[in-house]
């Protein structure tokens, strides 16, 4: 399957944002997106061009990038989107969120997404009770995502969830921190998604 395989920080440089795709150095003044608050690149710092088709396309590239997906993945779901009920925008960001892979994030399970993804692949979470290793996988109000018994006593995410106990996951999720296991309660809304992307202009980008 292809992947991207370049520096990850290079993205958050190119967004001129921070992405938090690498965990606790995001935190750390070792991150490159403030350390090098410019793009990448020879012409990194030259002139920059803000054409509407440029806005639109940063847009799209940041929240897919938020999401570590890769193009062609994120285009189906903004097919699957554009072609359900509602706003189209609100409908992209709703299934990107439901993602197992953003979901284990959200709990605090992992420092980010790419390492939530990792969890995941490896068979670390089950959903209703059933091993589940896709990341993209959606969960819907009332499934029951949990760590798998043999996975709790894992240094690394123990260490994770004690260091991320005082992060509130959001509301449409409830976490049981004694059986490190959650309820899906809802469906996120617009003011659920702390992201900073303006979702119109992906709709735009993409209705061209
Ligand atoms: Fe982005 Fe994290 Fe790298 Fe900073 S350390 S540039 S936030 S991935």
């Amino acid at each position: 399957m292809a992947r991207y395989t370049d520096a990850v920080c290079r993205q958050c440089r190119r967004e001129g944002q921070k992405l938090f795709l690498k965990g606790d150095r995001c935190y750390s003044d070792k991150c490159a997106a403030t350390r090098r608050p410019y793009p990448p690149g020879q012409h990194g710092q030259g002139r920059k061009k803000n054409s509407e088709y440029g806005l639109q396309l940063r847009e799209k590239q940041k929240a897919r990038r938020f999401y570590g997906m890769l193009e062609s993945q994120f285009s189906k779901y903004f097919d699957i989107a554009a072609r359900t009920r509602g706003n189209t925008g609100e409908k992209l960001l709703r299934m990107l969120e439901m993602r197992l892979d953003n979901v284990v994030y959200r709990l605090g399970f992992a420092m980010s997404r790419p390492e939530a993804r990792q969890l995941v692949n490896h068979g670390h979470f089950t959903v209703n009770g059933h091993k589940v290793d896709i990341p993209s996988c959606l969960v819907r109000p009332g499934d029951e995502v949990a760590l798998c018994a043999r996975s709790r006593n894992i240094e690394k995410i123990k260490t994770t969830m004690e260091n991320n106990a005082s992060r509130v996951p959001p509301k449409w999720l409830s976490l049981n921190q004694s059986t490190q296991s959650a309820t899906v309660i809802g469906v996120p809304d617009r003011e659920d998604i702390d992201l900073p992307v303006q979702e119109h202009l992906i709709v735009e980008f993409y209705s061209k």
